[in-house]
């Protein structure tokens, strides 16, 4: 271990304290941490662990990265969706020729599957958030 001492009257017997927890990052991670206490001043030290700290950036990091695309996959659903109503419409249109209903039939059973696909990746998507704390 590291040689510790106290920075406010610069005693070097610091005894180390039971384990207790620490929240680090905005909040949203924790990690455990060493603690050690100056019997001289009564200063404590607490040092978490740097590969624990960098774990749970490592974690943000990914599912920020997984929240940008949950949104880019929601937003084209929202589109698929959209563009799905409006051939409903056009298909309950009693002016609509039998060629332009068949059309529009056949691009929204296609719709359709892109939507069920699209709606399974959000799902996959959403699935394996990373938990901030361990
Ligand atoms: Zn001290």
């Amino acid at each position: 271990m590291q040689s510790r001492y106290c920075i406010a009257c610069g005693c070097e017997d610091l005894i180390a304290m039971p384990l207790m927890h620490l929240i680090v990052l905005d909040g949203e991670c924790w990690s455990y941490v060493d603690t050690f206490a100056c019997p001289e001043c009564g200063r404590m030290e607490i040092y978490a662990k740097p590969e624990e700290i960098k774990k749970a950036i490592q974690n943000k990091k990914i599912d920020e990265e997984r929240e940008a695309k949950l949104a880019s996959l929601k937003k084209e659903l929202d589109r698929l969706k959209s563009h799905h109503s409006e051939l409903a419409s056009l298909i309950a249109d009693e002016n609509q020729t039998v060629k332009a209903i068949r059309e529009a039939k056949e691009l929204m059973n296609s719709l359709e599957n892109d939507i069920r696909s699209l709606e399974s990746k959000i799902s996959e998507t959403s699935n394996g958030y990373n938990i901030h704390y361990w």
